[in-house]
């Protein structure tokens, strides 16, 4: 591990207040909250803070903006055009964003770069395309009757966003929604308000409808509980924790009903056959677990190896997270920043000191790196057991846990052992083993001989508690439009 020692670079600051109508507006309550850096601790700035009554604010207009005629008369052409225009502006303003983006989230710049941004600018092109291809069908129904079905949008929707990825988030949800038809009132989540802000002003810039998309910094127990109880609020997008996607669904349940989507943790297994081509296995899986500071939904969190080669792939695993390079995220070469804030911090130290008293072998890391921010040192644990609780819970961190396997059929069992069904990976040269197990594994996405092999056109969300209904690609579309049937008498 290496500190990269350059100083933060200067980050240009935009808005901090809340979009609502188009129009940049204090809190109803006056309050605001600070946002920090987690490379230094140190204060950023501090943003508007929304609440209940901002979230009525914002829902109105949304409403207002959803049944008014400029929006919902523009033709499904000119939605894409404005979607178009701000994966435009977005991709005019990206070394910006990514900054800020580093910023207020700890990321490495060489990812907020070269991999959030360009997905990011991706997803919005990508469902502009999509904006004018909305079609329902012509059935054939018995009788003398002409019948047809309608795609339109669900209405005013909310989405609530996690830090992990801002600004990826921010488009895995506008994107589609915008295409569509709809019009949202989207929350940023506390630890990383800044760069969804920015978009805001990208967005009024191209020229979207007042209303349309309003944009609240603000908690999850307060403006978020505000969305997910919302009556006028049709629909609501998470994306977060499994517990608070169970308090999502049932605030809908108790009060309207509004469609949801979620897309919650996970605790995938990632299973490597002897056969496999090791070396390529130890880099795929290397970084299916510390990409992104291990803050990532799908990591590959449950490390099954087979026990033929299991010795040398602990041995080559941990070499392999011994040279990660932690420190500024700002240097060029830094390959791992802080964790979020100090709660993950903590949390996934705490994990590590389970690991430990529950007998798994650490084999490197394990403590705080440096004594400024939230880094953790890349850890190791080998001997894992199923039932531990590092191989139960979701650590959201750099913690690696290998876990041994000899019996194939046994393993399937294993693997799916789990309440969460996001992800799977699988390395192996035998082709017809690799599509059985992957048959086989509860799992919204399995990679086979990768990981992490994202694609906009690609769906993903989560089998049993990962979560309900898919983002991207054109599944991801239908979770933002009603079917509508027309009959008519000839
Ligand atoms: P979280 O609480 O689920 O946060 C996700 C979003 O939900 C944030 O915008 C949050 O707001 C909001 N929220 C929180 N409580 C809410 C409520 N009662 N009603 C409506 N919205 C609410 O997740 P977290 O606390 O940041 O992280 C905890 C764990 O969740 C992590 O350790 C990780 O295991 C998991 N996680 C998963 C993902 C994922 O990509 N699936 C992403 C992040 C975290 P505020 O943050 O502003 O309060
Ligand atoms: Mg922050």
């Amino acid at each position: 591990m290496v500190i990269a020692a350059r100083p933060t670079q200067k980050v240009k600051i935009g808005q901090t207040k809340l979009l609502i109508n188009n129009e940049w507006v204090e809190s109803v309550s006056g309050k605001r909250f600070e946002t920090i850096n987690p490379a230094t601790e140190e204060v950023i700035c501090d943003v508007a803070e929304a609440d209940k009554d901002d979230v009525d604010k914002a829902v109105a207009a949304a409403k207002t903006a959803f049944y008014g005629s400029e929006w919902r008369e523009m033709s499904a052409r000119k939605r894409g055009e404005l979607l178009y225009k701000l994966a435009d502006l977005i991709e005019n303003h990206k070394e910006e964003l990514a900054r800020l983006e580093t910023l207020d989230n700890g990321k490495p710049i060489a990812e907020s770069l070269n991999m959030d941004l360009p997905f990011v600018i991706e997803t919005y092109r990508y469902y502009a395309g999509w904006a004018d291809k909305i079609q329902g069908k012509t059935i054939p129904i018995s009788g003398s009757y002409f019948c047809y079905t309608r795609h339109e949008p669900v209405g005013v929707v909310g989405q609530i966003i996690p830090w992990n990825f801002p600004l990826l988030m921010q488009a895995w949800k506008l994107a589609p929604a915008l295409a569509a038809g709809n019009t949202v009132v989207l929350k940023t989540a506390e630890q990383t308000p800044l760069s969804a802000l920015r978009v805001g002003e990208l967005i009024i810039e191209a020229g979207f409808p007042p209303g349309v998309v309003n944009i609240l910094s603000g908690y999850g127990p307060t403006a978020g509980a505000a969305i997910a109880n919302h009556p006028d609020i049709d629909k609501v997008a998470f994306t977060g924790s499994t517990e608070v996607g169970h308090l999502i669904m049932e605030a809908a349940a108790k009060t309207n009903l509004k469609r949801i989507t979620l897309e919650l943790g996970g605790k995938s297994p990632n299973i490597v056959f002897a056969d496999a081509d090791l070396d390529k296995a130890i880099d795929g899986c290397h970084n299916a677990l510390f990409f992104n500071q291990g803050q990532c939904c799908n990591a590959g969190s449950r490390l099954f190896v087979e026990e033929k080669c299991y010795d040398e792939f602990v041995a080559k695993s941990v070499e392999r997270a011994k040279q990660r390079q932690v420190g500024d995220p700002f240097a060029s070469n830094t390959q791992q920043g802080p964790q979020v804030d100090r709660e993950q911090f903590d949390k996934v130290m705490h994990y590590i000191e389970s690991g430990m008293r529950q007998g798994a072998r650490m084999l490197c890391g394990g403590h705080r790196f440096g004594d400024r921010g939230y880094f953790i040192e890349p850890t190791v644990f080998a001997d894992v057991q199923d039932e531990m609780t590092i191989a139960q819970e979701e650590i959201f961190g750099p913690v690696m846990s290998i876990i041994k396997f000899k019996d194939i059929d046994e393993l399937v069992e294993r693997a799916n052992k789990t309440i969460y069904g996001l992800a799977a990976g699988i390395w192996t040269q035998n082709i017809s083993q690799a599509h059985a197990v992957a048959h086989k594994i509860r799992a919204g996405t399995v990679w086979i001989n990768c990981y992490h092999a994202f694609d906009i056109a690609a769906p993903f969300g989560g089998f049993k508690q990962s979560g309900m209904g898919r983002e991207l690609g054109e599944y991801g579309l239908q979770q933002y439009t009603e079917v509508k049937t027309v009959t008519v008498k000839l």
